[in-house]
């Protein structure tokens, strides 16, 4: 029995195997808080494979039913048959017809059922890109950085890994709005969004925190790191948008849950906002302190 007597079309039925692979192998993997980490880039792609999967399961339909339908065609004119002929024979041959038949018919169910099953299953995953994304500048939101967050904290206990955050905050960003208009407004939030997420590590996390407020979880970077790259980024933004942002930097400790860790990144932003805005500032743990400016800073792409 192949795919080629359920009258599929190749083209169909390569792309059908290939979608359900990739899916299946994608969901046969617990959603653990580690996939969150990667998943914002991988759910992009998998929400593509998945309106793919709507027109093939759609296409696939429709070759069953025509399926279907030529089977009972056959089996009416094999019985019609049977009528005028010797019945004993034609009734053998209705049976022999019959069970080249069944595993044909069982399989058009299981690949119907499959398709059932994994059009849920595409569902629950653009559930779970959607209720982590923040729909105007697309990052994660507050609830794909507590996802991250959570993470982070769990493989410091565990492997005592290093990680840190940054916090920029638009500068006057009101003003932008008063002067400019509220839509304006988010396109610069939307263009800041580009510009950060274009310029971080793969593995690197970025989440709208609140109005005009972005984070970043940097994975295995510890505070001079950190504190380096948060300041090329103020910089880049200086130089390439007409807003200005500034940060603050925190390096997470196992002692840390994401409200501490957070809230040590906002005193140092708070820090940076009355030492002037335009800058960054970190938390050493026990203080705050600047960041010295760098001379170059052409990291961002
Ligand atoms: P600073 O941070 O430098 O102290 O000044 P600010 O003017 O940015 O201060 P504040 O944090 O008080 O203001 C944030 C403003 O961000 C207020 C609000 O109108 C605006 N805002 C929040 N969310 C959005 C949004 O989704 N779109 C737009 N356009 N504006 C937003
Ligand atoms: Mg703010
Ligand atoms: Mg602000």
């Amino acid at each position: 029995m192949d795919l080629w007597s359920l009258q599929i079309p190749v083209p169909v039925a390569l792309a059908s195997i290939a979608t359900i692979g990739y899916l299946v192998s994608l969901w046969n993997r617990p959603v653990t808080n580690d996939m969150v980490i990667r998943s914002r880039r991988e759910l992009k792609r998998a929400q593509v494979v998945a309106l793919e999967l709507e027109k093939i399961a759609w296409t696939v339909r429709q070759s069953l039913a025509k399926h279907h339908a030529s089977v009972s065609r056959f089996k009416e004119r094999v019985g019609r048959l049977s009528d005028r002929q010797q019945e004993a024979a034609w009734r053998e041959l209705c049976r022999e017809a019959e069970n080249i038949l069944k595993p044909t018919l069982q399989l058009a169910t299981q690949i119907a059922n499959a398709y059932d099953a994994i059009r849920q299953q595409s569902a629950n995953l653009m559930t779970f890109t959607e209720v982590r994304t923040d729909p105007l500048t697309g990052v994660n939101n507050r609830r794909g950085l507590d996802d991250s967050l959570g993470t982070q904290l769990a493989l410091m206990t565990r492997y005592h890994s290093v990680f840190s955050l940054v916090m920029f905050d638009i500068d006057h960003f009101k003003q932008i709005n008063d002067q400019e208009g509220h839509l304006n407004g988010d396109r610069v939030l939307q263009e800041l969004a580009r510009l950060l997420d274009g310029s971080i590590r793969e593995t690197d996390i970025i989440a709208r925190y609140g109005g005009e407020e972005f984070v970043i979880v940097m994975p295995q970077t510890d505070l001079d790191g950190a504190s380096m790259f948060a300041e090329r980024l103020r910089a880049g933004v200086a130089e390439r948008m007409t807003i200005t942002v500034s940060g603050g930097v925190a390096a997470a400790r196992e002692s840390d849950d994401p409200e501490s860790l957070i809230a040590r990144a906002d005193t140092a932003l708070y820090n940076a906002k009355t030492a002037g805005r335009n800058r960054v500032f970190r938390h050493t743990g026990d203080d705050t302190e600047p960041v010295a400016a760098e001379e170059s800073h052409d990291c961002l792409v």
